[in-house]
């Protein structure tokens, strides 16, 4: 373990070599073929960096979000095929055509807008049926009302509950879906984010794209059975303090946490804005979050304040200034500091903040 940056709170290590890996195995599990979603910087990871080495790897096509995003990946990624999932924002033609980028288009007045920019509709685009979530996408039977000319590049939907194999939700977006195909035919199909491509009815289905985002991350795409991915994202910061608290004192604000009895307590820098949520406080009735400490797994106690968390090392022997805590990592993936955190996985990624020393490794 590398000691702590001398100028930095935290250190971030992403490994590319991980993330390479696990985009070839989510590509070789998929029946089609297999683009990477790299939106919100690459679920925090650094758009700059994952494009390139899952280009270098053989991916050929990227989703992000934003226009913004698509101009960033197109940078590092000259000769992709880039989606921007997002949509069609008024008077952005000019700059997808700009960028050589794909808009998913999902209402009517995005598909006007963007056959006034290209009239012959020979522009490439994705075009997104709603078959559930109700946010984006065009419903099934605003169909009939697409211009004739018209031939998405690529006909998408998206799974409400793909993570929860049993939800009803799956079959009948997938039978919507299956009827949405056959008023388009020859449009490749992209169903799977990376929870879908676990699903046996979407390999069924044969999908021409898949397109995860979380399982490339090292997220669990799987909930509840072993995580087939391996982890890509490294947490550590460092102590800057370690003090005895006599029992019966408080520690951090609002005094949520009293030593029961005398306790050492290591301050780390690290805090909510880094990315670390404040739901991972401790009160002595509630736990919060963990963190390793010389190889022991040390609770929280009191509130997650800003810049610093204290963790409870009574346990754990010779632990001094200058040592380094384990936020993510050895087992403690963002899955399950996720549940600590109250939250999901994704917000643990994306919400991972800028001013960490970040280090890339394996690329
Ligand atoms: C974010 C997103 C994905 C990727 O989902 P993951 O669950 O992260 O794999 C795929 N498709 C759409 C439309 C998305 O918004």
């Amino acid at each position: 373990m590398l000691p702590p940056s001398p100028t930095h709170g935290a250190r971030l290590t992403i490994d590319l070599e991980a993330l390479v890996a696990n985009w070839r195995a989510l590509s070789q599990h998929a029946v089609g073929a297999t683009a990477a979603v790299v939106k919100a910087d690459a679920y925090g990871c650094g758009i700059e960096h994952v494009v390139p080495a899952l280009v270098r790897a053989g991916c050929d096509t990227f989703f992000v979000a934003h226009l913004s995003e698509g101009i960033r990946a197109r940078a590092v990624a000259p000769a992709a095929t880039i989606y921007v999932l997002n949509g069609l924002p008024p008077n952005s033609a000019s700059t997808y055509a700009r960028e050589r980028l794909r808009p998913v288009l999902g209402s009517p007045i995005e598909i006007v807008e963007w056959r006034d920019a290209f009239p012959g509709l020979d522009a490439p685009a994705a075009l997104h049926i709603d078959t559930g979530m109700n946010r984006l996408g065009l419903r099934p039977e605003d169909l009939g009302d697409l211009p004739a000319v018209f031939r998405p590049a690529l006909l998408m939907t998206h799974f409400v509950a793909s993570e929860i194999p049993t939800d009803a939700a799956n079959d009948r977006q997938l039978t919507l879906f299956a009827q949405v195909r056959t008023t388009l035919p020859g449009a490749p199909t992209s169903i799977s984010n990376s929870s879908g491509l676990f699903l046996d009815q979407v390999r069924n289905f044969g999908e021409a794209l898949a397109r995860p985002g979380y399982a490339l991350y090292g997220g669990n795409p799987t909930p509840g059975r072993t995580n087939p991915m391996r982890d890509v994202v490294r947490l550590e910061a460092g102590i800057v303090q370690v003090r005895e608290v006599p029992a019966g004192e408080s520690v951090g604000y609002n005094s949520t946490w009293i030593a029961p009895t005398e306790r050492r307590i290591a301050t780390i820098s690290l805090g909510y804005a880094d990315g670390y949520l404040r739901t991972g406080s401790a009160s002595n009735n509630r736990p919060g979050g963990r963190a390793y400490v010389n190889g022991a797994l040390c609770p929280i106690v009191g509130r997650v304040s800003m810049d610093l968390i204290t963790l409870d090392i009574t346990a754990v022997p010779h632990v001094e200034r200058g040592d380094v805590a384990v936020i993510l990592g050895d087992g403690l993936t963002v899955d399950t500091v996720a549940e600590d955190l109250g939250t999901n996985g994704y917000e643990v990624l994306t919400g991972l903040g800028h001013r960490y020393e970040r280090r890339y490794i394996g690329g």
